[in-house]
């Protein structure tokens, strides 16, 4: 492979979207229960301590799922983006080293 630098490619762009999307939905369900257990912790109220441990699992759930969602976007809708975190070129680079 001579161009391996520059080799990012519309096939490079569909396998890191592919990749993205479903380390996406993955992540997103997970942070999804862990932010609907804190919520439901957190509604509980049964002792002080529910709403301590209730409101940071809600805000870390709530907070993961953007960043997962904005990865996806950030993937698909941008190229430079994509490239940079392209799984194809990343293993090429580490071969070189
Ligand atoms: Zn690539």
């Amino acid at each position: 492979m001579k161009d391996r630098n520059k080799g990012h490619n519309f096939f490079h762009y569909l396998i890191t979207v592919f990749v993205f999307l479903v380390k996406g939905i993955l992540g997103e369900f997970v942070w999804f229960f862990v932010a609907a257990s804190g919520y439901l912790i957190y509604k509980t109220r049964v002792t002080p301590y529910d709403m301590i441990i209730g409101v940071p699992l809600m805000l870390i759930g709530i907070g993961l799922i953007v960043n997962f969602v904005w990865s996806e976007l950030l993937a698909v809708f941008s190229w430079k983006y994509n490239k940079e975190v392209c799984v194809i070129c990343m293993q090429d680079e580490d071969m070189n080293e």
